[in-house]
């Protein structure tokens, strides 16, 4: 089943590579792409080049220097974390009696939160 069952506002535990075990919430998920990007994990830093100098008198702090950005996991390194056992957990899938398809905590039983529209 390759459909992902993470979403977006989920909590995720990182199971493999040098960041295994921290934490983090799922900002986007690029289901297309088998990927989605965690808050503060798997940060990238990226110089940028002050080629040009700016003259906007804007208010923006961000000339050159150090940017950071997540970069996107692969879904299959990301573990979903229970909000209600807060326990790396499986996901079942249950359905309710208005026939909707809920994820289901394996270790509590908790409906886990349902998706953001869209997402
Ligand atoms: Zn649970």
């Amino acid at each position: 089943m390759a459909k992902a069952y993470v979403v977006k506002g989920d909590t995720v535990m990182i199971r493999r590579g040098k960041e295994r075990g921290k934490r983090g919430t799922v900002k986007a998920v690029q289901i297309e792409a088998g990927t989605a990007t965690v808050e503060g994990a798997n940060v990238v830093k990226r110089h940028t080049k002050q080629g040009t100098k700016s003259s906007n008198m804007g208010g923006s702090s961000q000339t050159g220097g150090i940017i950071e950005k997540e970069s996107p996991l692969p879904l299959s390194v990301l573990q979903y974390v229970c909000e209600k056992c807060k326990a790396p957990s499986r996901l079942r899938r249950g359905r309710s009696t208005d026939g909707a398809v809920h994820r289901i905590c394996a270790r509590c039983g908790e409906p886990a939160r349902e998706s953001a529209k869209g997402a």
